[in-house]
């Protein structure tokens, strides 16, 4: 856990003004005479508080993950060695990531097993990513296979599949049955309107009012927003504002597998890296894979953070 320190603070005023302004961010200053006045309690500083309502209401955490997905035909695959150097700074970093990858690249890919196996020692988790939906149970045996124990994440689906999600399936003695759902889509293709891009978590009712919460549903969907920089920051500086009073809100960034670069942007390690360096130092920043977010979720009450977005 993070301690709330007076540096914490001013690391907060720091960034917070920083991001106004779309400067880069400077490293803490130390305290002054100056400085110390805004941050007490008795001071009617109109600058956000979040961490010193603590007790009195719940401080939201922003859950960030980040995720990759590989599909089954080869013109998008990673290079695997930039793809591993990829993964090994990520993590180094401080962020946390999982791979989907289906069952075309498991199986064709010559160094699936070396990149899967490399990459569980740098924290990467792997969830099961298919576009078929008999291939879940196969992938996850594949992965079992290379070493890695899958997540419970389903992650990238049809919503009107999920239903079907129910039934256990099985391949060659591995069964697997998702807890976590992640990248909802009401139709395929990722065309506009069909991926459902809310940050937050909640558990589905069902595939025809997907968005209403149900405490006793059984898979917990972890909402990945629309996976860009901007967005990320913009819900940043909406809790630093107290905008919310969920414990738990999630933010996924999304990098493709091929450009390894945000999703339809040309943001790469570089803009990862401003944006890790920007925000890290936030009291209610936490990264983690999209498995952990709901885990944590979990623990925190299980209260639906589902965020509307337009
Ligand atoms: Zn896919």
């Amino acid at each position: 856990m993070k301690k709330v320190t007076f540096y914490t603070l001013l690391i907060l005023f720091t960034t917070a003004a920083c991001s106004l302004t779309g400067q880069p961010q400077r490293p803490p200053q130390p305290p002054t005479s100056e400085a110390v006045l805004p941050a007490t309690k008795e001071s009617s500083s109109s600058a956000p508080q979040p961490t010193q309502e603590a007790g009195e209401r719940v401080q939201t955490l922003l859950y960030i993950s980040g995720t990759t997905h590989i599909e089954t035909l080869p013109k998008a695959w990673p290079d695997p060695d930039t793809f591993l150097e990829f993964l090994e700074q990520v993590t180094s970093l401080g962020m946390r990531w999982s791979v989907g990858a289906d069952v075309g690249w498991l199986e064709g890919e010559p160094r699936a097993a070396e990149i899967v196996q490399k990459s569980l020692a740098w924290g990467v988790q792997w969830d099961v990513h298919t576009h078929q939906m008999g291939d879940r149970a196969r992938a996850a045996h594949l992965l079992s296979q290379y070493g890695a124990q899958p997540t419970g994440v389903y992650s990238g689906f049809l919503i009107d599949e999920l239903e079907q999600f129910l039934s256990p399936l099985s391949y060659q003695g591995t069964e697997w049955t998702p807890q976590v759902l992640w990248g909802a889509v009401a139709c395929p293709g990722h065309r506009p309107g069909c991926d459902e891009a809310s940050p937050g978590v909640w558990i589905p009712l069902n595939s025809e009012n997907y968005l209403a919460h149900d405490p006793s549903g059984q898979f917990i969907h972890v909402g990945g927003g629309t996976h860009q920089l901007s967005d990320a920051r913009l819900l940043v500086n909406a809790i630093q504002d107290g905008q919310y009073t969920y414990p738990v809100i999630s933010f996924t960034l999304m990098i493709a597998p091929d450009t390894l670069t945000i999703v339809k942007t040309s943001d790469g390690m570089e803009a990862l890296t401003v944006f890790y360096n920007e925000v890290n130092d936030l009291p209610f920043i936490r990264w983690a894979t999209i498995q952990e977010t709901a885990d944590a979720w979990v623990t925190a009450g299980s209260v639906p953070s589902r965020i509307e977005t337009e």
